[in-house]
């Protein structure tokens, strides 16, 4: 069913001012049921357009307002009325009002907001449960669609910022993993979600533009679609590592990284001051792409620019901002400038950001992202399966949240990024080391740890606010209480914060499958030398 919104009336009166007669449609089916274009609200709103002195010489409820043939029979009886009237007011979906505008000469006006195909939960409460993908994918996710109940569309599993069964985005949203997990469970068979779900075809959705159909065509159409095809990934084993980050953690040596986050302006110049400063104190310097959804100088150009300066670069790709053919051309265009290292992310969704009106993109997911990057590294193809020139040379690295939920899932959602072709993970940030081991004791069980090298996200606090903040509000980071209140006694809250970090890197050090350190202190770099330095991990290995 097509749900609808009837318009505030003063925006349906501003667009009807030219106009001294109305005549009004109605329709029998979803507008009726959602209560925004039955008889009861066509006559309410005949009512008010008299109110303000319009003149409406007919009404009429179409049956349905999108069937077309119908439609005509309706207006053939309704022809004086409507002669008589200067404009139409449909009160239905936007399919409703247009199939009244191709059959009429006057103008028409609609009176609704049409907002999702959805079930009716209650009488009068509906939810949104299909996006109309035109293949869909239901048999395999338990009958609950990841594009319409997940809010990033993702298809290989949850993103990180699930939180006690609610997604990150709000509160009073169900996380759309969770929710498949939890039937898949229950059923048994959670394991169907071991296999990767390769990049969905969108040329059956909307983004195949107009989409046409006629029942006889129905066999003709099943056969067009494809279902998804199964993944197989092969791993290329090359001796020579691509990058100097690969070089130190294949020589076993324990690795350091650390954030930068690029400047809201064009001047380069904070990108080269913070290049100066994590120089000698890390191995590779991680450049986010938009974090937090906030629009920034890109992660590819802050790249380069730390290339200039002999540092070497992990550039962050999102896939909520681009869609498949961007991300592997931003990709190539990258590797040759000189990037080696990306991370594949599905970033944080635009709600959080400074542009929460945008658009996402969400083509592909991380793992999908991944998987794109190996074809091309590994096989010398793009993901359309055409082949590349010359294929680029990538070390391929991942996100994952330890602390997220749905917690058992971590491991398996782990296990499809390393199938896909990930060489090496950074964590969120660790402020529960016990969890975090546990955590580990899973990947090393499921032999996982093995298979790729682990970077531990660490974050210097600068504040007991930040700190309450983080516990609090930050989706996926467990701060245990017995931190913040190490913060709300010290006399020198950034001092202490700085020697929590430290100690927690040397906890994590200790941990054998832990392979390397990420140090992620947001718009506090200048404090990354004296960390590296007190966690004895200076002088870096000299490549
Ligand atoms: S997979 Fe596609 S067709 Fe199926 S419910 Fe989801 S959006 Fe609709
Ligand atoms: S929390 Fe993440 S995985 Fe869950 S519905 Fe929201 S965006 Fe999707």
């Amino acid at each position: 069913m097509i749900i609808t919104e009837q318009k505030p009336l003063e925006e349906i009166v501003q667009f009807l001012t030219p106009y001294s007669s109305v005549f009004i449609c109605g329709c029998s089916e979803c507008a009726t049921l959602c209560k925004t274009g039955g008889e009861e609200e066509v006559k309410n709103m005949k009512g008010e357009l008299e109110k303000i002195g319009k003149n409406v010489p007919g009404w009429v409820i179409l049956d349905p307002a999108c069937h077309r043939l119908n439609d005509m029979k309706f207006f053939r009886e309704h022809k004086k009325e409507i002669d008589a009237s200067d404009t139409l007011l449909v009160l239905a979906c936007g399919n409703g009002v247009q199939t009244v505008a191709e059959i009429l000469e006057k103008p028409v006006y609609p009176g609704c907001n049409s907002l999702f195909l959805g079930e009716i939960v209650r009488f009068g409460n509906f939810e949104e449960r299909c996006q109309l993908c035109g293949n869909c994918l239901l048999d395999m996710t338990g009958g609950i669609c990841p594009i319409t109940r997940c809010s990033k569309s993702l298809l290989n599993g949850p993103c990180g910022g699930s939180v006690e069964g609610k997604c990150e985005i709000d509160p009073d949203i169900e996380c759309g993993w969770q929710l498949i997990i939890d039937r898949l469970k229950k059923r048994g068979e959670l394991n169907v979600l071991r296999k990767i779900l390769p990049p969905k075809d969108w040329s059956t959705s909307r983004d195949g533009g107009l989409r046409k159909f006629k029942i006889a065509q129905i066999r003709k159409a099943v056969e067009k679609v494809p279902r998804q095809k199964e993944v197989k990934t092969e791993k290329k084993i090359v001796s020579s590592p691509r990058s100097k980050l690969e070089k130190i953690l294949k020589e076993g040596k324990f690795a350091v990284t650390c954030e930068l986050g690029p400047p809201k302006g064009a001047d380069p110049s904070p990108v080269k001051k913070k290049a100066k400063l994590l120089k000698e104190c890390a191995d590779a310097v991680n450049i986010t792409d938009n974090q937090t959804a906030i629009a920034r100088m890109s992660s590819i150009a802050c790249g380069v620019i730390l290339l200039q300066l002999g540092v070497e670069p992990v550039v962050q790709m999102v896939t909520r901002d681009r869609n498949r053919l961007a991300l592997q051309s931003d990709v190539l265009g990258a590797a040759g400038l000189g990037v080696r290292n990306f991370l594949c992310l599905s970033g944080d969704h635009q709600r959080f950001g400074n542009h929460p009106q945008a658009k996402n993109v969400y083509d592909l997911d991380a793992v999908q992202l991944i998987l794109a990057l190996k074809m091309m590294r590994d096989e010398g193809r793009f993901l359309s399966g055409d082949k590349l020139s010359s294929p680029p040379s990538l070390f391929i690295g991942a996100v994952e949240n330890p602390f997220a939920d749905p917690f058992e899932f971590r491991a398996i959602r782990l296990a499809k990024k390393i199938e896909a072709g990930c060489d090496f993970i950074q964590t969120q940030a660790v402020f529960d080391v016990e969890k975090f081991k546990k955590w580990m004791r899973i990947l090393k069980n499921e032999g996982l740890s093995e298979k790729v090298y682990i970077l531990a996200g660490v974050i210097p606090v600068k504040s007991v606010g930040m700190a309450r903040y983080m516990r609090d509000y930050v989706s996926g980071v467990t701060v245990p209480d017995e931190i913040v209140k190490r913060m709300e006694d010290a006399k020198d809250p950034k001092k202490e914060g700085i020697k929590i970090c430290v100690e927690i890197i040397k906890q994590l050090k200790q941990i054998e499958e832990v392979r390397g350190i990420h140090i992620m202190a947001v718009a506090w770099e200048e404090v990354v030398p004296q960390i590296v330095e007190e966690a004895k991990l200076l002088p870096r290995p000299k490549l």
